[in-house]
């Protein structure tokens, strides 16, 4: 009897470990796409402005872990860091954050040079 309970509890923790993992890698995978698209749309010219930065946006519930929330709505120059020297998400197991580019018009860029956007 006990060794079914091991044998349960154990699978249960695989399980958990392996939807953590796969969790973690697509939100790695998914924000390396998003850099290299932004990267391609910007020489090709798809993507054009004055100023392209990158912005991150975590999932905006209560599950916003304390490293992850005061991220949100931060913006950095592409291939720059965060604040807290943080380069993209994930930044820990199962995190569900994303890093989109934003395209700033003029006035925007203007604001954001002379520090008044993030
Ligand atoms: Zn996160």
């Amino acid at each position: 009897m006990a060794d079914r309970a091991v044998a349960r509890e154990t699978l249960r923790l695989l399980n958990y470990r392996s939807r953590n993992i796969v969790r973690t890698e697509i939100s790695r995978a998914w924000n390396e796409g998003m850099a290299e698209s932004i990267r391609a749309g910007l020489e090709s010219g798809d993507i054009v402005g004055d100023l392209v930065v990158q912005r991150w946006w975590t999932a905006t519930d209560e599950r916003v872990c304390d490293v992850c929330g005061p991220l949100h709505g931060q913006t950095a120059a592409l291939g720059e860091e965060f604040e807290g020297g943080i380069a993209a998400p994930p930044v820990h197991p199962s995190c569900r954050c994303v890093v989109s580019a934003v395209v700033l018009d003029a006035d925007e860029a203007r604001a954001y040079r002379e520090g008044g956007v993030n």
